[in-house]
């Protein structure tokens, strides 16, 4: 990627200040969906055709409709920027989510309390059988997990929906600050 580095769009989105608009020279889909997956709220088509633009909004679109979160963040022990949150565990071990804790200015406490809170009265409350015994604390979709899955069957949820609700559960549980 020609232009800002995703570790960089990363450190921006952890500062959970004003949106982050990534300028970078995208060349493909890929491109695009590393700096989102990373934090940014806007990538910058400098230089880029009509029809290059065209395509690369139907593609977002239809990447999003499909996997329920089109740019989500990888796991906090991986790299993902602080809305990683929504796949971690509880803080039971010594592992990069305290760090990320205080990078979001939450306790260990409030960050439960904040997980628990937001997951009540929804599908990711269930989860018989996974390691925490709650959704709310699964991995994402991506990494295999055969005990994740079926309890997903179990629920009747769906990939994409279960990706949906992690969306929705990052977007709580962080401290708003802009
Ligand atoms: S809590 Fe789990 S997912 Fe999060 S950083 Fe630690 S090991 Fe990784
Ligand atoms: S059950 Fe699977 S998806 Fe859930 S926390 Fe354990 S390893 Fe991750």
């Amino acid at each position: 990627l020609d232009g800002v580095s995703p570790k960089l769009v990363k450190k921006a989105a952890d500062a959970r200040g004003p949106a982050i608009m990534a300028l970078a020279d995208v060349g493909d889909f890929e491109d695009a969906r590393t700096l989102l997956a990373m934090g940014a709220d806007v990538v910058s088509l400098r230089g880029a055709d009509l029809e290059f633009v065209q395509w690369l909004a139907g593609a977002m679109t239809e990447y999003d409709s499909l996997s329920g979160w089109c740019n989500a963040p990888k796991h906090i022990c991986a790299g993902g920027d602080l809305r990683g949150l929504a796949f971690c565990c509880p803080p039971v071990k010594s592992c990069a989510v305290f760090g990320a804790l205080k990078r979001a200015g939450l306790t260990p406490e409030e960050y439960v309390n904040r997980k628990i809170a937001a997951a009540r009265g929804t599908p990711l409350e269930k989860g018989e059988g996974t390691c925490f015994g709650s959704l709310v604390w699964c991995c994402k979709i991506g990494k295999p997990c055969y005990l994740r899955d079926e309890a997903l069957a179990r629920a009747d949820l769906s990939e994409r929906e279960y990706m949906e609700l992690k969306k929705k559960l990052a977007e709580k549980i962080l401290p708003k600050i802009h």
